[in-house]
């Protein structure tokens, strides 16, 4: 009994200690005890703590506390990736309070959001003022930032990937400066950041170019794998999405 209780002094000990030992403007904004998993359950990991920036600055004192004690760091969207690519040992940062849209000019599309929006609320916004994105995935769960670091894509012949229809992106490199670039400016920085895969920064701001929205009239028709796979250029140029279920 004596031990018990001495284990769960030790754990509260360690615990006040360990906060106190953080800049009084993160404690409130993180936790110990986090266990991360992701959406398919196959993959999990316990960071040493887990983080909830509201704002970028949030993001530049976690980086600069993540290096100053050599702790690494990872974000995470949704968690829907298959793999252990958003997973460390270290400080995970959820940017779900980092959700809002910033800036949004229906005339142009031109649309800026916060990293940690999800695709679903970007979309459910943009319909209200006329703009789609020209081509998403199955789902629509995804963090802006999460679909972008991975190369998440529709389909399409003529349509590219999510990511490339991101104009500029603002993130949080090693050391906690904040940069920004785009397809004008240090582009090479630019493409890397737009496929990431969590490893150049922590994003923060992301510029996308919307397409006005549109109707799609969809057509499902049955096929034998042997005649479809005999022809696939034909059969993905056919329409201007195209995609097949095999069964
Ligand atoms: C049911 C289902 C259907 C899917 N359908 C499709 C599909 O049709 N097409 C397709 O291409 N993919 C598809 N995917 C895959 C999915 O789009 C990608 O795995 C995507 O990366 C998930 O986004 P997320 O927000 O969950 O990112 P997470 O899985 O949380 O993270 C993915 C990567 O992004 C990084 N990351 C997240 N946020 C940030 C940030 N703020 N800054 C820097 N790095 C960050 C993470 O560190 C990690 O490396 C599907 C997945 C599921 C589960």
């Amino acid at each position: 009994m004596a031990s018990r209780l001495q284990r769960v002094l030790d754990h509260i000990r360690s615990k006040v200690e360990d906060d106190d030992d953080l800049p009084v403007n993160l404690i409130e904004k993180s936790r110990k005890g986090f266990k991360f998993q992701n959406w398919a359950k196959v993959e999990s990991c316990q960071p040493d703590r887990l983080f909830y920036p509201r704002c970028v600055q949030d993001v530049v004192d976690i980086v600069k506390l993540a290096a100053d004690r050599k702790k690494k760091v990872k974000a995470f969207g949704a968690g829907h990736s298959p793999s252990d690519i958003a997973c460390t040992d270290g400080y995970m940062l959820s940017l779900d309070q980092m959700n809002r849209v910033l800036f949004l000019d229906a005339e142009t599309g031109v649309v800026q959001v916060e990293a940690g929006a999800r695709l679903h609320e970007i979309n459910t916004l943009m319909s209200k003022h006329g703009l789609a994105f020209p081509s998403l995935g199955s789902i629509a769960e995804q963090s802006i930032a999460g679909a972008i670091s991975t190369g998440t894509h529709g389909t399409g012949m003529s349509h590219g990937i999510v990511a490339r229809r991101i104009m500029e992106v603002e993130f949080v490199n090693g050391v906690g400066d904040v940069m920004v670039c785009s397809r004008d400016h240090q582009q090479d920085l630019f493409l890397s950041v737009c496929c990431g895969l969590g490893c150049i920064g922590i994003i923060t701001k992301i510029t996308i170019k919307m397409d006005k929205s549109f109707h799609l009239r969809a057509k499902e028709v049955p096929a034998q794998m042997t005649d479809l796979l005999a022809d696939i250029p034909t059969l993905a140029e056919s329409a201007e999405y195209v995609r097949f279920h095999w069964y």
